[in-house]
């Protein structure tokens, strides 16, 4: 598995300190397999492992974790994210009836089944009245088809009248809905085996026709590389609201599901999981992420450690705060801190001075890329002037902005910055050590 071959990747190394840009770029060729093994498009890969690597390169690593094991995490995170965060997108029902879904997708990729799919879910699950009508009338049989699933999750079908057109069948399914007051109108349409311009018109005549609340693109998880170009085409064709992906119960790594999300920026709704017709579910990032890399416990194990060592450091910095001690070295833990909690936007506010650095922060209009340019400032200062920045004088903070690749002003607020939280920490001091914390930082 991946973790496997990161944790071979680290096992050289044993000192601890931030991951350094080689140590991430070496891990990421074994990301790069496992993300092609998982049937990831090459370009989104390509994507992904350039936005990790961003991230990965200065990040520290935790105590009781192994750096492979950290970078695991630091993707597995960025997976979930792209793939949707933590929760699932849900259905947009929330129009004037009836509400229309539209599916399009391929030949064979489980439009029909998943139209059934749906039928029952919003019959049972949201308690709405569904009907479904298909319209491909190029497949012999296709809308027998779909009165046959119907039957068996009893949600009405629209009646089948030979010789009509797709756009036709979709009006006479719209008129129909709103004489039985249907709330919601599943229009299950044609496919083919490939892209091609007449499908891509019909799908547009049909949408322009039946306003759909969604158009979900119907994917088989196990499209691999081929999945961006059917995304891709689609998607500059329909409006598409979301995915849904079918055959997640076969042996698909779920890669597909990157690439869907990448090329569409629509949300993954639903994910089927068999040829049954309860085989749906709300598509979970978090899952699909871990199928991709194919990790076991590593995410939940760095999540723990990242809880202790998260009150470690903080008392030992709180310590050297309250001691007068607070150098540029303490400065850089905590804001390195700040990165691996998620960034300004996501500070807990558990270490002292947090909060007001972060309102410093936010008042001067600097954002998570900050951090990273603080922290080279204070890479490129020497243990010297990292200990006593006093010393930072204008031929100093001239050399420190070069070799930072920032400007002198930048080096002024980190030092103001410095400055202020010292300051605060002498008034806590007076206010009685730790106990005036939470009256300052509340
Ligand atoms: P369509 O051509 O897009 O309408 O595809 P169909 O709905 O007719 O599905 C084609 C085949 O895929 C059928 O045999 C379905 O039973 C099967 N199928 C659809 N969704 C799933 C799924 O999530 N898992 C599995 N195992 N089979 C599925
Ligand atoms: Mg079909």
């Amino acid at each position: 598995t991946l973790s496997d071959r990161l944790t071979g990747v680290f096992d050289r190394l044993r000192g601890r300190g931030a991951l350094n840009e080689q140590d991430v770029r070496e891990a990421m060729r074994e990301v790069r397999v496992a993300l092609l093994e998982a049937d990831v498009a090459l370009p989104v890969a390509r994507d992904f492992i350039a936005a990790v690597t961003e991230k990965a390169v200065g990040q520290n690593v935790l105590r009781s974790v192994t750096p492979g094991q950290q970078v695991v995490k630091i993707v597995n995170d960025e997976l979930v994210a792209m793939l949707g965060g933590e929760g699932a997108a849900p259905l947009n029902l929330d129009v004037r009836p009836p509400a229309v879904i539209m599916m399009v997708g391929l030949q064979g990729s489980g439009k029909t089944t998943t139209t059934a799919k749906l039928g029952k879910l919003i019959k049972e699950k949201h308690g709405k009245k569904a009907l479904m009508a298909s319209l491909d009338v190029n497949r012999p049989a296709a809308q027998e088809q779909l009165a046959v699933l119907g039957e068996q999750v009893s949600v009405a079908t629209l009646p089948i009248v030979q010789g009509q057109q797709p756009v036709d069948i979709a009006r006479r399914a719209l008129e129909s809905a709103k004489l039985q007051a249907v709330d919601v109108l599943l229009l299950d349409t044609a496919g083919r085996l490939h892209v091609d311009e007449a499908l891509m018109a019909e799908m547009k005549a049909v949408a322009a026709v039946a306003t759909p609340a969604e158009v979900l693109l119907v994917v088989d998880s196990l499209t691999g590389q081929d999945a961006v170009n059917v995304a891709q085409s689609f998607s500059d064709e329909v409006p598409l609201t979301g995915v849904v992906l079918t055959r997640m119960d076969g042996d698909a790594r779920g890669g597909a599901a990157l690439s869907m999300r990448a090329v569409t920026g629509k949300p993954i709704k639903f994910a089927g999981t068999g040829e049954k017709l309860d085989a749906i579910e709300a598509f979970s990032p978090d899952r699909v992420a871990g199928r991709i890399l194919g990790m076991g416990d590593v995410v939940s194990l760095v999540e723990k450690a990242a809880e202790s060592i998260k009150e470690e450091e903080a008392e030992a910095l709180a310590k050297r705060m309250m001691a007068g001690k607070f150098d540029m070295n303490d400065l850089r833990t905590q804001l390195r801190q700040m990165q691996n909690m998620g960034g300004l936007g996501m500070l807990a506010g558990m270490l002292p001075g947090m909060k007001k650095a972060k309102q410093a922060m936010a008042q001067s209009g600097m954002d998570d890329k900050v951090l990273v340019h603080m922290d080279a400032i204070i890479g490129s200062m020497t243990p010297k002037e990292r200990a006593r920045p006093e010393l930072m004088n204008a031929k100093r903070k001239k050399r420190v902005a070069a070799g930072s690749g920032t400007e002198v002003q930048d080096v002024n607020k980190l030092l103001k910055m410095h400055q202020e939280m010292g300051r605060a920490m002498k008034q806590i001091r007076k206010m009685g050590g730790l106990k005036g914390l939470g009256q300052l930082f509340a």
